[in-house]
């Protein structure tokens, strides 16, 4: 195997259970994206077994995708109701998060037509301004609260935009704005944070946390030291070495040229196994304690790292990509992105092994 995917499901349950534990309130499990690339389907009974009893995907093929995984759990549909899918919603028992006029109406007709008092969240926008109702609404809502009554309405929730910058005023413009809203409709369980959100204080605790990429090792509090344990670790295989002479070039376009005589490590990962070609000339590998230097451009199936320094490693022998030693926070810094699409970004070409709790 050239290309492996070590994912420790152990280390999941363990992140969940410090973040219940931080949050003192019911915590979900956000599951979208695969589950942040690691395995919806192998990671939400993981979940499931380290106490959430709520989950939450983005679309309906995600939800009908972990379903049989996770039979009887609320699964929650960020993505809201698509009526193309509506059958889906149905046979799965998939809970749709509302987020606008449409949605409600469609929920409410539907349930109407089944005689059901069908569950549902609702989402009120309070400053990200992509999904949730808008001011105008809530003003319906408040005036009418006819959809509490003909659906069983399971929380209302919002989400925050900046609670990863804990100076950020939004956060506080956000818990007062959801206050403000959930005190002018009929009294429901709330749903606030987000992964960074459990570690903003009290004011951010609700009936439901959600979080997603901390399960998954991503640091919540960016810029401190990350509390939550490493989940993957990504290993490829050595396929050749060779020198260098000085003055030479690596990989396409040369991009890369030696200052003095090297050693080259070829390595079975490329773009196409989500490893971000952005990393070029920038990432790095672990090897023994040491950091081998990505050189050249990142290819479709292969990476060159400079391994001159590691004197020990020979053909065959493995490097790690992402993991302990190259934490996907530190790769994402380098890359110009976020560690959540590091994680996402993980293609299934990586033979995959899980370490059951
Ligand atoms: C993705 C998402 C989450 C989880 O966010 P993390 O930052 O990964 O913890 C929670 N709520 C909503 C609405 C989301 O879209």
């Amino acid at each position: 195997m050239s290309l492996t995917l070590h994912i420790d499901l152990g280390a999941v349950a363990e992140n969940y259970r410090a973040l219940a534990a931080r949050h003192r309130a019911p915590v979900a499990g956000v599951i979208k994206a695969d589950g942040y690339g690691l395995g919806a389907v192998e990671v939400a009974p993981v979940l499931r077994a380290a106490g959430a009893e709520q989950f939450f995907v983005a679309t309906p093929s995600e939800g009908v995708a972990v379903r049989g995984a996770i039979p009887g759990a609320d699964l929650f549909i960020l993505g809201g109701l698509w009526p193309a899918k509506l059958a889906d919603y149905r046979a799965h028992n998939l809970i749709p998060v509302l987020n606008s006029f449409i949605d409600l109406t469609n929920w409410m007709r539907e349930a109407s037509r089944s005689g059901l008092r069908l569950p549902a969240a609702i989402h009120i926008d309070t400053g990200m301004r992509r999904l949730g109702l808008d001011q105008r609404t809530l003003d319906t809502l408040a005036a009418d609260p006819e959809p509490f009554r003909l659906l069983d309405v399971r929380y209302v929730m919002t989400h925050l935009a900046s609670a990863d910058e804990p100076d950020s005023p939004q956060n506080e413009e956000q818990a007062e704005s959801f206050e403000r809203a959930c005190a002018r409709l009929p009294p429901t369980p709330r749903s606030f944070a987000n992964s960074s959100g459990i570690f903003l204080g009290t004011r951010f605790r609700s009936d439901l946390a959600r979080p997603g990429a901390a399960l998954y090792g991503v640091n919540p509090i960016p810029g401190r030291l990350n509390p939550m344990r490493n989940t993957v670790r990504l290993l490829g295989r050595v396929l050749q070495l060779r020198e260098v002479a000085a003055g030479e070039g690596v990989g396409y376009n040369a991009s890369w040229r030696a200052a003095r005589p090297a050693r080259v490590a070829t390595v079975a990962c490329g773009y196409a196994d989500g490893y971000l070609r952005s990393l070029s000339n920038r990432g790095f590998a672990a090897f023994d304690g040491r950091r081998l230097p990505l050189i050249g451009r990142v290819s479709m199936d292969l990476l060159t790292f400079d391994a001159s320094e590691a004197s020990r490693l020979r053909e065959g022998d493995a490097l790690e990509l992402i993991g302990p030693a190259v934490p996907p926070d530190e790769l994402a810094r380098l890359a110009g992105t976020n560690a959540y699409e590091i994680l996402t970004s993980l293609s299934r070409r990586a033979d995959r092994s899980y370490f059951a709790p």
